[in-house]
């Protein structure tokens, strides 16, 4: 396992795969991970069904999509991966069908923005125009919505998310899902409140001044 050419990126590219897999934010095949080191992408091979990828299964391309190492051929997104690295400061990249966030990118343009938590994604998620899946205009199209933004919905197709790790580009795009989901659901009770320019500069402002997301420990003095 360490002799493999990027085992830590393999690994993690692997674990979340399964992980994802796990939590059902990707069925079977639908869907595709990778991590960075330097100039070398650990990506998941296509075809492969994602709750049980290994290490030893995830393909090393360079940043222009070529293959360096590895027995599978890598994910059609190829494109995707080398667009977003060579666009953003990503060192890892999340991307599934997960069923809320894509329900959601059939119908809307952003993700209304109903719960503060969606700063955790740079503001409200935007959804990329259409293109063919694996094509250069779906990357592009992508780079675009993700300015500013961590995480995006993709028309009538998924969602993706970035990170400077793979826990972080995982949780991103978790807390995509949820949101998506969250939408949803109240959606079904009525017509959702969506919170106002006004009350993001509160939240902006709360949270710095308290330190939100950090954990603390209690002052007993
Ligand atoms: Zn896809």
């Amino acid at each position: 396992m360490s002799d493999l050419l990027l085992a830590v990126e393999r690994e993690a590219v692997a674990s979340a795969s399964r992980h994802l897999a796990e939590k059902g934010l990707v069925i079977g095949t639908a869907g595709n991970i990778s991590a960075r080191q330097g100039d070398l992408i650990a990506v998941t091979p296509t075809g492969a069904d994602l709750g049980t990828v290994t290490a030893e299964m995830v393909t090393v391309i360079d940043l222009m999509g070529q293959v360096v190492d590895g027995d599978l051929a890598p994910t059609s997104e190829v494109p995707l991966h080398t667009g977003i690295y060579a666009a953003t400061n990503a060192l890892a990249i999340t991307h599934a069908h997960a069923m809320a966030s894509t329900a959601l990118s059939c119908c809307h343009d952003e993700l209304p923005a109903l719960h503060y938590s969606c700063l955790g994604l740079g503001g409200a998620p935007r959804t990329a125009p259409y293109a063919t899946f694996g094509s250069q205009e779906l990357a592009e199209n992508v780079i675009e919505a993700l300015k500013g933004r961590n995480a995006a919905m993709m028309q009538n197709h998924g969602s993706i998310a970035y990170g400077a790790t793979m826990d972080q580009a995982v949780e991103r795009l978790e807390l995509l899902e949820w949101l998506a989901e969250l939408y949803w659901r109240a959606s079904s009770m009525g017509t959702p409140r969506v919170l106002t320019d006004k009350d993001f500069e509160a939240i902006i402002t709360a949270a710095i001044e308290r330190g939100y997301g950090a954990v603390k420990k209690v002052d007993k003095t």
